[in-house]
């Protein structure tokens, strides 16, 4: 009978996770809500929330509307029960925050990153982890855990295979941290970190089908389909700033011509002419505001080229929801009706219908705060079920 046992285990350990998820994502709500959302019925709802109520996961708020009788008690996530630690490592600076089980910063510290050399990243990243862990309020869970958004290929045990911009390869980044600090370490693909924040917090919080882009020193995209992360069989699908979007194109250093990072990111700006006085993106937005019309058009072709992109991407997934993210989410103002225009001309109409473009909520922070969300969702438990 041991395997019945197991899996009545397994299934109550599902149900707890489906009724966990949905709490997190439609709170404030009541019992009988959690039953018809997950169709668990209501005793077993009832149970579920009790237990994740000891476990210090869940509470109850003042009685809510009622449509006669008593008013229901509403259930909330408990998201100050631990906090986590998120990071993003930029080619000249490390991010981190402390924030707790809802993605809310509690802390947050910068650190300049004068050289890429393993040791000396491994280094500062600890120092900066230690002093974020050490702002931690008192909490039941404490801090749950570390996670790392990077600009690179990341397999599914935490190795970076390919980071370019840091001239890393195969670098066992989770074990060696996790040696360092002791706690446990989830590291990702900026991208998808960063669509994690803004699928969980941010501008894509109530779609179920989201594409984030990541514009800036190259492209990346997180692919969410059903509300979770589409990672390809190896882990490494959303390489889209790979697609060729021009047959005979520029040659990239992927070994593919005419890649759409070539035309439609900070690496378009290299081949402006004339030529620049800068190439970073908040420099160039604060001389598109003074008016300058070189750098205007230069920001009304990357839109193109970026509309070009999202078409092949949006006829691919048909998604919900387009988020632009990333360092060029700064030129919003003078990209974003190039791109739209692109967008509207040549999609399929089928896949246009109910389709909305829109930028990061997040800001800046979309990838460091959806780093910290990979170790929160690594605590609250492997078994992700969507309830939506
Ligand atoms: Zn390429």
């Amino acid at each position: 009978m041991t395997s019945i046992t197991g899996d009545q285990a397994l299934v109550k350990k599902i149900n707890r996770s489906i009724v966990l998820n949905t709490i997190i994502r439609h709170a404030p709500l009541s019992r009988a809500k959690v039953s018809t959302i997950t169709g668990l019925n209501k005793a077993t709802v009832s149970n579920l929330v009790q237990e994740l109520s000891d476990h210090h996961l869940v509470e109850e708020i003042g009685p809510g509307e009622s449509s006669g009788g008593r008013k229901p008690r509403l259930l909330l996530f408990s998201g100050r029960a631990g906090s986590a630690v998120g990071i993003e490592i930029r080619l000249s600076q490390m991010i981190g925050v402390l924030t707790d089980l809802e993605g809310n910063i509690l802390f947050e510290r910068e650190e300049q990153l004068e050289r890429h050399d393993l040791d000396f990243v491994l280094k500062s990243m600890t120092t900066l982890i230690k002093a974020l862990m050490h702002e931690a309020p008192p909490s039941p869970y404490g801090v749950v855990g570390v996670g790392v958004g990077v600009p690179g290929m990341v397999d599914g045990e935490g190795n970076i295979l390919f980071a370019p911009n840091l001239g890393w390869e195969m670098v066992p980044l989770q074990q060696r941290l996790e040696e360092e600090i002791g706690v446990s370490v989830t590291i990702d693909n900026e991208a998808n970190a960063g669509a994690q924040g803004e699928f969980r917090f941010g501008a894509g919080r109530d779609a179920e089908h989201v594409l984030y882009i990541s514009a800036g020193s190259g492209i990346g995209s997180g692919i969410m389909i059903h509300g979770e992360l589409y990672k390809g069989a190896r882990g490494y699908a959303g390489e889209t700033g790979h697609m060729s979007i021009e047959a005979d194109g520029m040659a990239c250093s992927c070994g593919n011509r005419g890649c759409w990072e070539l035309y439609a990111s900070e690496k378009a700006y290299t081949q402006a002419s004339p030529p620049l006085p800068s190439h970073r993106t908040r420099q160039l937005a604060n001389l598109a505001l003074a008016g300058d019309e070189d750098v205007i058009s230069l920001f009304a072709g990357i839109g193109r080229f970026l509309g070009i992109g999202i078409t092949n991407l949006v006829n691919s997934f048909n998604p919900q929801r387009v988020v632009i993210g990333g360092p060029l989410a700064d030129a919003r103002p003078w990209i974003s009706s190039a791109l739209e225009e692109v967008v509207a001309q040549r999609t399929l109409p089928y896949h246009r219908e109910r389709m909305e473009i829109t930028f990061a909520e997040l800001g800046s922070r979309s990838t460091v705060i959806g780093a910290a969300y990979l170790a929160v969702s690594q605590f609250l438990g492997p078994v992700r079920v969507s309830t939506l």
